[in-house]
């Protein structure tokens, strides 16, 4: 059994926090490859290191000195190392940090080495070997992840040993140090379990889980004990951030499962995500309920445009030559709706609509504005009626009007179109309707 463990910042931003850890991985001898990232905030109004990093970053870009900062930093390292009592000789790594720095350092080495002290420490502490980023996770010339070369390094490097890797980077071809996106130590964790085919991807964090609506509109939301890798793709594609976007993607395709755990919590069994589940172990009939605001609406009508075969697509193809992704697109006789990211919209929006008028000669053009979407996502309503009957009655009782309604053909989740004002109170009385 083989256990890849993944700890966020909030999980190693002091001593006590690094205590918690060890006492995680000591319960279950299983727990032997630990990625970290770098140390988080203490209290609400701490710093990250990464943010310090790219602070200081800015600082040598425009000449100014960075000591103060730099010295947070190291500051930082030094009270957990000192705390612990390790043996780590930290202050030599930081001279020689600080020297590469005034002989000019490449912004993304210096920002990927908030995972790399973390790193250091915690190996030592909890008595693993380090296995530095740079030694296994390769990315190729166009960016993306080398995976065949880096699963055949790390499990020529890791297997049968117990040891820590930091998150967040990996080496280009030249040798250079290349981040991933914010919150790229959860994808660096993933991979580690998909190289080493773990049994479970445990992702410990500072929450119990993924709640089924976000409690900063229904507060009593409860937390989501099994979800599907399909449900979480379309919960996070329209809000719900526990994990980075890419995370499932190398651990879905090796059929790992992936359990988010609360570090402060280790009791908590969490979220466990995985490919399917026996139907005896599912309960609710909605698994979870996200939504955002900022969207448009793009809604063109033609008399007879139904029974022309290029339509749709010329009208796709024009949003394609300005970039704009097509979030849902639910049609009518005649009729096409294009439900689409204000932000991205936005800049070119006169630019689409002139080519929409030029090349489909419309009876009527409409943007509908400052729009939310909202996704009602359960693997069980799948060929079960009642459920849109319900969503549409809930929404009917509290007095919220529906602009744009779409079913996936799995019939994993319905989406709605509101108007933003309507928002939170669509999402909690959806969350009372389908949760007891
Ligand atoms: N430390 C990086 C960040 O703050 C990566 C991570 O924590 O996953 O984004």
């Amino acid at each position: 059994m083989l256990k890849v463990t993944k700890f966020g910042g909030s999980s190693l931003a002091d001593a006590g926090q690094y205590r918690k850890v060890r006492e995680i991985i000591e319960m279950d001898p299983s727990r032997s490859v630990v990625v970290v990232s770098a140390a988080g905030k203490r209290f609400s109004d701490d710093h990250k290191i990464t943010d310090l990093l790219y602070l200081c970053s800015a600082h040598l870009k425009y000449g100014v000195s960075c000591g103060s900062v730099f010295q947070m930093i190291k500051d930082r390292y030094v009270t957990i190392r000192n705390e612990l009592k390790l043996k780590v000789d930290i202050e030599k790594d930081f001279d020689d940090l600080w020297n590469e720095m005034t002989g000019g350092i490449q912004e993304e080495k210096l920002v990927s080495r908030g995972e790399y002290f973390s790193a250091k420490l915690m190996a030592a502490f909890l008595g693993y070997e380090f296995i530095d980023a740079a030694m296994w996770l390769k990315f190729r010339l166009d960016g993306s992840v080398d995976k065949e070369a880096s699963y055949e390094a790390l499990s020529r490097l890791a297997s049968g040993r117990k040891c820590v890797i930091p998150g967040f980077y990996g080496v280009m071809p030249d040798g250079k140090i290349r981040l991933m996106d914010r919150g790229g130590s959860d994808i660096t964790g993933a991979l580690a379990a998909a190289a080493l085919e773990a049994d479970v991807y445990e992702n410990w964090t500072d929450v119990s889980g993924i709640l089924m609506a976000d409690p900063r509109i229904v507060p009593e939301a409860r937390t989501i004990s099994r979800v599907t890798y399909s449900e979480l793709r379309e919960l996070s594609y329209v809000g719900s951030q526990v994990l980075h976007e890419q995370t499932v993607f190398p651990v879905r395709e090796k059929n790992i499962p992936l359990n988010i755990r609360n570090t402060n919590d280790p009791t908590n069994p969490g979220t466990m995500i995985r490919e399917s589940f026996d139907s005896a172990e599912e309960d609710s009939l909605i698994t979870g309920i996200a939504g955002k605001k900022g969207y448009d609406i793009v809604t063109i009508t033609k008399n007879g445009m139904s029974s022309e075969a290029s339509s749709l697509r010329r009208i796709l193809e024009i949003f394609e030559k300005y970039n704009v992704v097509i979030s849902y697109a639910p049609s009518g006789i005649d009729v096409y709706s294009v439900v689409v990211e204000t932000g991205v919209f936005d800049p070119v929006r006169y630019q689409i609509l002139a080519d929409i008028q030029k090349e489909m000669k419309p009876d009527h053009i409409h943007v509908s504005e400052n729009i939310a979407i909202i996704a009602a996502v359960g693997r069980k309503m799948a060929f079960r009626s009642g459920s849109s009957g319900k969503i549409f009655q809930a929404l009917g009782e509290s007095g919220v009007n529906i602009r744009m309604i779409s079913q996936g053909p799995e019939e994993l989740n319905i989406i709605i179109g509101v108007k933003e004002k309507d928002f939170n109170t669509a999402v909690s009385s959806l969350y009372h309707k389908f949760v007891q």
